[in-house]
């Protein structure tokens, strides 16, 4: 069966702006009453990644966020907002978005995704060991709400990746240490989350978004649009369409072609995007780093060190919090006598100290390896 992905403009977070464009993106799916039912308990999953500043834009919007519960309200089910950060307190990203009081005056609650269950395993592909949030397993309905931004290890993060967070607090570093070191396996990784929670409706917060080094010390960008679909993976290959973004470099399409995804067939997906064109933008900044897994198995430690892009301390930006140190998933990282220490032979580049650094003072020093790609035009 073809599945749709819409798309509409919407220029601002103006709340009338938002839920006028709320309306008009699910009406060719449906309206939202398609997706929820009178007296569901339905998980709502922004993306809250930190405590920054909106204007930054690292976390999906919290005027969607609202519009997106009152619908759920006014279809007479019971909405709750929840995420599982995985450094940063979520008391304090729900104060400083003011979700904390948006909930209180809608009635809702807002709360960390907690207490990890195992996943049944007729519900994955390939993890088998895969514990999610009890929240996320027992809700009715999980509508995911993700934002538009680059990703220095996945590319770029939309549906299916701000799915990740139902993997409890610590436990992403862990599993970043299990995987991390290969993009196409965390991207695997990424389609069985999605597969176990199985969310009825994603809703894209592309207003603002944010490319370069996200996503967390990127740019903030305006593109201005909304996405829905009920299949998160549809609605992330349709927008790397959007964003003029090549497939062959995207670790999530490699992963879903490898598993033969439907959505991937020719004539899969119905695009509905009235005076929406394709690309939207053609100029979108993208982060340049290589891989490990795009060299060769023969090469030694040695000459990896080399070829691909390592993270290094911005001295004069580090306040030493330690952030970085913490969630290191190998634990090659350590603050000795005031500097930062990288061993480069077991850092397995998945940039997650780049991600959590709040003052930007991670910066990946070029390999040979990106050289060359940029110099070919990848
Ligand atoms: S690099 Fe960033 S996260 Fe790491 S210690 Fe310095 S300020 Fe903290
Ligand atoms: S040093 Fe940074 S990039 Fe390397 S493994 Fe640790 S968190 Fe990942």
């Amino acid at each position: 069966m073809q599945d749709t992905v819409s798309l509409v403009r919407c220029p601002d977070y103006d709340k009338r702006n938002i839920r006028k464009s709320l309306d008009a993106v699910l009406e060719p799916l449906g309206g939202i009453t398609a997706f929820v039912k009178s007296g569901q308990r339905v998980l709502l999953k922004p993306n809250l990644l930190s405590p920054r500043p909106l204007e930054q834009r690292v976390v999906t919007d919290p005027v969607l966020v609202e519009a997106v519960a009152r619908m759920v309200l006014e279809a007479g089910a019971r909405p709750f907002i929840a995420d599982s950060p995985a450094l940063e307190p979520f008391a304090k990203i729900v104060k400083v978005t003011g979700l904390d009081r948006i909930a209180g005056e809608l009635g809702i609650s807002v709360r960390e995704l907690k207490d990890p269950r195992p996943i049944p395993s007729n519900r994955v592909a390939l993890f088998k060991n895969l514990e999610i949030a009890a929240d996320a397993m027992e809700a009715d309905q999980v509508i995911n709400l993700p934002k538009l931004k680059t990703h220095c290890q996945m590319l770029l993060t939309l549906g299916v990746k701000n799915l990740f967070g139902v993997i409890v607090a610590q436990r992403k570093a862990e599993w970043h240490g299990m995987v991390g070191a290969s993009r196409r396996t965390f991207a695997s990784l990424l389609l069985d989350i999605n597969q176990a929670v199985n969310p009825g409706l994603t809703i894209l917060d592309g207003v603002w978004g944010m490319e370069g080094h996200g996503p967390s010390n990127g740019r903030p960008r305006h593109f201005g649009v909304l996405a829905a679909s009920k299949n998160a993976l549809a609605l992330d290959m349709t927008m790397c369409r959007l964003l003029g973004v090549s497939l062959e470099d995207y670790p999530l399409y490699l992963a879903a072609r490898e598993r033969g995804a439907p959505e991937l067939e020719q004539d899969a997906v119905k695009v509905l995007a009235p005076g929406i064109e394709m690309p939207l933008v053609t100029d979108l900044e993208l982060p340049q780093l290589g891989s490990m897994e795009m060299l060769p198995g023969f090469l030694t430690s040695f000459s990896r060190r080399y070829l691909v892009s390592k993270p290094v301390q911005d001295k004069k930006a580090c306040r030493l919090c330690g952030k970085c140190v913490r969630i290191c998933p190998v634990n090659c990282l350590e603050i000795l006598q005031n500097r930062m220490t990288f061993d480069y032979d077991r850092c397995i580049r998945c940039y997650c100290c780049q991600e959590v650094c709040p003052e930007n003072a991670i910066s990946f020093k070029k390999g040979l390896l990106a050289k060359v790609l940029k110099g070919i035009g990848r």
